[in-house]
């Protein structure tokens, strides 16, 4: 969300004014801009040294206007000014469209400003992306924005605020666009996106599924993908949505943070394992070859080693693929905050290492899946050495195929062999001469 995001306030500024471009250096701007996420410390660490790593930047040059945005900006609020005296506005995540005025406000009066507001009619936003190269690899379009669930541990309703959606006449709109643009894959963006509840224009609502289906009949569109969905909003009419409509991939990011109940009720998730698995098989049996990641906390307080081996064998049941995991991280503001933790740093690392080498297994398993099978994959773009072209799969598996000279791939819709497997990297044939 914060790159679809970092993309929106480039275009807003771009377009705003002629006097706006994007350079390439830091040496050469005079306008910097940070936009932050929050999510775990480590985020928020970065932040700082990089604040560190430009402070000579900014005081040898005192035209330079220096920004920070997003969710760190929410959180930190004054203080960041304080810490960093050299920051000279502080936006929230929802005043995108306000940074142009505040730019201008600063130059003409030469004074500190903070602008963090909440539901600021982000609603009927259409984002149309100005910069042609961003269409191919960026195709994710909000759709809705903040949360209400209030996890013991996390900050996002603190710091994004309150559950918005967006109207869906604003989502066709970009998304139509979009397709005008040769885009034929859209990635629906938000922090739980099965959430979704707006209206439509005759006052009918309008929830996920049925916004999905509205943006499967855009002709243009071919491949619908979203990101993040919640447990408890995954109803049966989305479910219906992978019989009826195959514009939707067999990929599903389904975050479920810990295999064990005790722990995922300290966490205030509000399902239980049971539950969450029973979503996975409903759906196994409408698309027997669909794929599936996750989102883990590793060392969240009081988990002990018998509710991580519950971690351990629901990733080897559902047999997730390349999936998040992190060790927990206590945000100030939670409800787990104050939470006493005496696991170790060893043994939650331990721990750690355990998961990712049980995703990195799994992920070999679901490459060697589909070795020798055709499929198709939407063409993303090139390699570094321009060597490769690589696109993903229906099911999100990457495939890397040789480049020919003069014939281009990106943003193509093609079948592939899969040919073999390397270090988790699969290979691909495609019959040029067709
Ligand atoms: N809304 C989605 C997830 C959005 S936040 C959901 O609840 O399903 C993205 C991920 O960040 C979460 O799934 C969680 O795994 C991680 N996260 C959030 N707060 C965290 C914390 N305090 N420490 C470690 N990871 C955290
Ligand atoms: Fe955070 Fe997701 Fe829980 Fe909302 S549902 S509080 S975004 S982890």
């Amino acid at each position: 969300m914060n790159k679809y995001d970092s993309n929106k306030i480039i275009s807003y500024l771009l377009k705003s004014s002629k006097n706006y471009i994007l350079v390439n250096s830091l040496l050469k701007s005079n306008i910097i801009i940070l936009n932050t996420c929050s999510v775990r410390q480590k985020a928020q660490d970065k932040l700082f040294n990089y604040l560190n790593k430009i402070k000579n930047i900014k005081i040898n040059n005192p035209n330079l206007i220096l920004l920070v945005g997003g969710c760190v900006a929410t959180q930190e609020k004054e203080k960041l000014f304080l810490k960093f005296k050299y920051i000279d506005i502080i936006f929230g995540p929802q005043n995108i469209k306000d940074i142009f005025f505040l730019i201008n406000d600063f130059i003409k009066y030469k004074k500190k400003i903070i602008k963090i507001d909440f539901n600021n009619k982000i609603n009927k936003d259409i984002n149309f992306f100005l910069k042609d190269k961003n269409y191919i690899n960026n195709t994710y379009v909000t759709i809705m924005e903040g949360c209400n669930k209030f996890c013991s541990y996390c900050i996002v309703p603190y710091t994004r605020g309150k559950q918005i959606s967006r109207d869906p006449m604003s989502i066709i709109s970009e998304i139509c666009y979009l397709s005008n643009k040769g885009i034929s894959e859209v990635n629906l963006l938000g922090q739980n996106v099965t959430a979704y509840s707006s209206f439509l224009s005759n006052g009918k609502k309008c929830n996920f599924s049925y916004l999905l289906n509205l943006i499967s009949e855009i002709d243009g569109i071919k491949r619908i993908r979203f990101i993040t969905s919640h447990p408890n909003d995954f109803t049966k009419d989305i479910i219906s949505c992978y019989k009826n409509n195959n514009k939707i991939m067999d990929f599903l990011h389904l975050p479920v943070q810990s295999g064990s109940d005790r722990i995922l009720k300290i966490m205030k998730r509000n399902y239980t394992i049971n539950f969450y698995k029973k979503i996975i098989y409903k759906l196994l049996c409408i698309r027997p070859k669909m794929i599936f990641s996750s989102d883990f906390i590793i060392g969240f307080p009081t988990e002990s080693d018998y509710d991580f081996r519950l971690t351990l064998d629901l990733i080897n049941d559902v047999k997730f693929d390349n999936s998040y995991a992190f060790l927990y991280s206590p945000r100030k503001g939670t409800k787990s905050y104050d939470m006493k933790n005496d696991i170790s740093l060893l043994k939650k690392k331990n721990r750690l290492y355990m998961v990712q080498d049980l995703l990195y297994k799994n992920s070999i398993y679901w490459n060697k899946k589909i070795l020798n099978s055709k499929q198709e994959i939407l063409v993303e773009g090139l390699t570094k050495k321009n060597d490769f072209y690589y696109g993903r799969c229906s099911n999100n598996k990457i495939i890397y195929l040789k480049k020919k000279k003069h014939i281009n791939l990106i943003g193509k819709i093609i079948k592939v062999n899969i040919l073999y497997e390397k270090n988790n990297f699969l290979y691909g044939k495609f019959n040029y001469n067709i």
